[in-house]
């Protein structure tokens, strides 16, 4: 409190003499406010480019694709491939410290295609993925944010580095691990993460949700008649099924917070041959790294109990992804929510509302709220008392590794269920876009804080040595594993062809609602 004090004094004192206006790091805020005011029209084009795309995770091609060439025009060096994952980069522009790293995800959610700004089911391609969560508009929000930076680092001769990289398949929580692992944060001095969200909002310390393994256990067993001679086989899908049996007794003696959840990925080929293969994809979320390793290790013995009682081998235990649980850093996010309050929400108009509401309807909600008017508070640390557990992101890894804030922007419509068609109506409409320039704008006012505040890297430094005292960044991710890069491979390929048909064409539409020739906002009549 002194020192804000102090510096605050200085400037009244000081400042006069030297500035006419405001204090500088004011001035260049407005500046950078104006410069992405300037790249609404891109924005636009991002999100609703992305959003055609609707590509699963670590088979973002097009979106990588999209992305580092608009990177590489605006001057950023590029290295592809990252990890030895193929959509994955890290852009890089400038020189010297303060290197600040800015991420999002860009992977699409399964069976979650649908026309935008239609507030009823009406998929583009029935049964193709597409943006059901809404990772489609977060880098429009740290690209625009990262360009008005640089111009402004050129034009007033500030030094440092800015970096940008993507969440590639954060669904299946896959990558950010590996990024870790491979250095790719070790001179980073902070990282601003953004995700979408329903309102514009920052959060410090201990996030509410969990972390989280992703395993799956492969089973080998006999085939043979299943009719002709059944007693000659050993099936690999019953060591499955038992094992489900198993976690679903065991659940009963778990702490409330976990969260488990599978899918059979193998269950055999036809019902007369004793499935010899066969697999299931677990994810063990809980509050913390030692209780999700605690999940692990039942884990491990449920699988090998049912190989057991099923005659069958445990042939591979391949973990597919991780997430740390989160932890933001208090001094940025409370610089960032400053500039939260400066920027305040989109000015929805009255068919941005009449379509959030006709959404909340769609979704058999009891409230009927439309988008939000006012801001949500600064929150703090969610104690694990108070933690029911939930979702995960592996941006958990890297606020482990560096101070890091996760700046969440309105672009989605308050009150969905998550991971479905209905999180995609909004992706594709102004409330996206909208949402978009806001947290750019955030970004870019909070980048300004970073590169010109000396105090504040100091400060998010000090705070994260803190954070980091006791509980120490250990990767959940085994020496020998690999990121799993061919999953989703093959529903894309049944997918790509037809979705190819439904790019967006900037060149000849103003908008992708244009493009679809649909009236905004499209509404069932009663
Ligand atoms: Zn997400």
């Amino acid at each position: 409190m002194n020192k804000i004090n102090l510096k605050s004094l200085l400037y009244l004192i000081i400042v006069p003499f030297l500035f006419a206006e405001n204090p500088p790091s004011d001035k260049l805020k407005l500046m950078a406010v104006e410069k992405v005011d300037s790249q609404s029209k891109l924005i636009q084009e991002m999100v609703d480019m992305i959003f055609s795309f609707g590509e699963l995770g670590f088979q973002e091609i097009e979106t990588s694709n999209y992305l580092i060439g608009i990177l590489e025009q605006n001057g950023f060096k590029v290295t592809r491939g990252i990890s030895g994952i193929p959509t994955a980069w890290m852009a890089e522009w400038g020189k010297g410290k303060p290197v600040i790293a800015l991420g999002s995800d860009i992977d699409g959610i399964p069976k979650s295609s649908q026309m935008p700004g239609v507030a009823y089911h009406k998929p583009i391609i029935e049964g193709a993925p597409g943006h059901g969560e809404g990772h489609n508009s977060g880098q429009a929000v740290i690209v625009a944010a990262a360009i008005a930076m640089k111009e402004i680092m050129i034009n007033e001769k500030i030094k440092g580095t800015l970096k940008i990289w993507p969440g590639v398949a954060e669904e299946l929580v896959a990558t950010k691990a590996y990024f870790v692992r491979d250095g790719y944060f070790k001179d980073v001095d902070a990282c601003i993460f953004t995700h979408v969200s329903s309102n514009l909002a920052v959060t410090h310390g201990q996030a509410g949700g969990n972390g989280l393994l992703s395993v799956e256990y492969s089973f080998e067993g006999k085939t043979a008649h299943s009719a002709g001679s059944p007693w000659r086989g050993k099936s690999a899908l019953d060591a499955v099924e038992l094992m489900n049996i198993g976690w679903n007794f065991r659940r009963e003696h778990l702490r409330p917070p976990y969260r488990i959840h599978y899918i059979i990925t193998d269950g055999g080929d036809q019902p007369n041959v004793v499935p010899r293969n066969a697999s299931v994809w677990y994810y063990l979320r809980e509050l913390d790294y030692e209780h999700i390793m605690e999940l692990f290790d039942y884990s491990n013995d449920i699988a090998e109990g049912a190989a057991k009682m099923s005659g069958t081998e445990l042939i591979s235990t391949r973990i597919l992804g991780s997430a740390w649980p989160r932890y933001f850093n208090e001094p940025i996010a409370r610089a960032m929510y400053t500039n939260i309050k400066e920027v305040g929400l989109p000015v929805w108009d009255k068919n941005d509302q009449a379509l959030a509401k006709a959404v909340q309807k769609e979704a058999g909600n009891k409230e009927i709220k439309g988008l939000p008017t006012e801001l949500d508070s600064l929150r703090g640390p969610v104690s694990s008392k108070n933690n029911w557990g939930g979702g995960s992101d592996d941006i958990g890894d890297i606020s482990w590794t560096v101070p890091t804030v996760t700046l969440r922007f309105p672009s989605n419509i308050p009150g969905l269920p998550g991971h479905n068609w209905l999180n995609g109506i909004s992706m594709a409409t102004p409330i996206a876009h909208k949402g978009a320039v806001a947290g750019a704008k955030v970004t870019a006012m909070t980048l300004v804080d970073l590169f010109t505040d000396k105090g504040l890297v100091k400060d998010a430094k000090k705070y994260f040595k803190n954070q980091t005292k006791e509980t120490k960044y250990q990767p959940m991710i085994r020496k020998t594993d690999k990121p799993a890069i061919e999953l989703n491979e093959e529903i894309m390929r049944n997918y790509r062809d037809e979705m190819k048909r439904y790019y967006y064409d900037p060149s000849k539409y103003d908008t992708y609602l244009d493009q679809l020739g649909i009236t905004y906002p499209t509404i069932k009549k009663k």
